[in-house]
């Protein structure tokens, strides 16, 4: 697996450097050293050689996360430094895989989905699914639907109801209650993503017979989302996986959109009904509000707004 792919950094390290690294890496040093060496240590998954010329080989599956550190400090001691991977050439291409867009897809009729939420504290988690037939695709972009990502909450409020007449598209809301009754150690967050991607695609994909591709933005291997369903009914196989789904099809973009438009939404009507303005995210800020609804509310007041399973709620429990 691409995982325990072995990857080799390298770079010539300053006096400075070298000094750092031999103090910082005594405790793991081996005691035997390959020739023209200085010395070699295996820290974690990853083995060190200093040589005598100053180079330094970084040696493992995590090689580009240990040599990270000594990286920044040669840069940091000498003002530059020139690294060689043997990786980066498969990551680039992995990259480009990523971000590039196929035109025959592009400009296909297809349903895609997308969620949003599950990263915020608070609020509910909505997940849709669009359909965007190939003679919409001009007007949404015209639209402004190609830039989704970089919208602020007031553009999406504005543009979500230009385009959503255009579509036909399938969400779903899982209120918090839902979500921390369902929450558990065999329900995991992924598991809930899958299981309402999967129930929104069924019901678009039912009523509509000539769609080409159906997209998710995909949030974990295809193997894995698969497994989650593997006790549902109704499951929708003929999918194609992308990351960054929402420039692989503007079906994905206008399920963001759409997701994040009901969002905002549940999250103001929930704002209101407390009194109170909660903060997206997850933060310390979350955590301060948190506390606030308990003492005006009490705890239980979190079941119905918050996913109670985050660590902000542990923070809020130390008032
Ligand atoms: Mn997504």
């Amino acid at each position: 697996m691409q995982k325990n792919k072995v990857s080799v950094i390298s770079f010539v390290a300053s006096e400075k450097t070298q000094e750092m690294m031999t103090d910082e890496l005594n405790w793991c040093m081996r005691d035997k050293t390959p020739q023209y060496a200085k010395w070699q240590a295996k820290d974690g998954d990853t083995v060190i050689t200093l040589y005598e010329s100053g180079k330094v080989v970084f040696q493992g599956k995590d090689a580009d996360l240990s040599s990270d550190f000594w990286i920044t400090t040669e840069k940091i001691n000498s003002g530059k430094v020139d690294v060689k991977n043997s990786a980066s050439k498969e990551k680039k291409d992995k990259l480009d895989k990523t971000s590039y867009v196929n035109p025959r897809i592009y400009n296909s009729s297809s349903i895609g989905s997308d969620e949003v939420g599950t990263g915020d504290y608070f609020g509910p988690i909505v997940v849709t699914a669009a359909y965007v037939p190939k003679d919409k695709i001009n007007i949404l972009e015209e639209l402004g639907v190609k830039d989704s990502k970089k919208l602020t909450d007031s553009q999406i409020l504005e543009i979500v109801p230009k385009f959503i007449k255009e579509i036909k598209y399938e969400s779903m809301i899982l209120s918090n209650e839902d979500y921390n009754k369902f929450y558990s150690t065999d329900i995991n967050m992924n598991k809930i993503k899958a299981l309402l991607h999967n129930k929104v695609l069924y019901k678009l994909s039912s009523e509509i017979k000539d769609y080409e591709y159906i997209i998710v933005d995909q949030f974990a291997e295809s193997y894995v989302y698969f497994n989650y369903l593997k006790e549902s009914s109704n499951v929708v196989r003929n999918i194609t996986f992308f990351t960054k789904g929402e420039d692989k099809h503007l079906s994905v973009a206008c399920a963001s959109l759409i997701s994040r438009y009901i969002f905002i939404k549940e999250f103001d009507k929930l704002s209101k009904s407390i009194g109170i303005e909660l903060p997206k995210g997850a933060s310390n800020i979350v955590d301060d509000i948190g506390k606030k609804i308990v003492e005006k509310y009490g705890f239980d007041k979190l079941k119905e707004i918050a996913k109670l399973n985050f660590k902000n709620t542990e923070k809020i429990k130390e008032i």
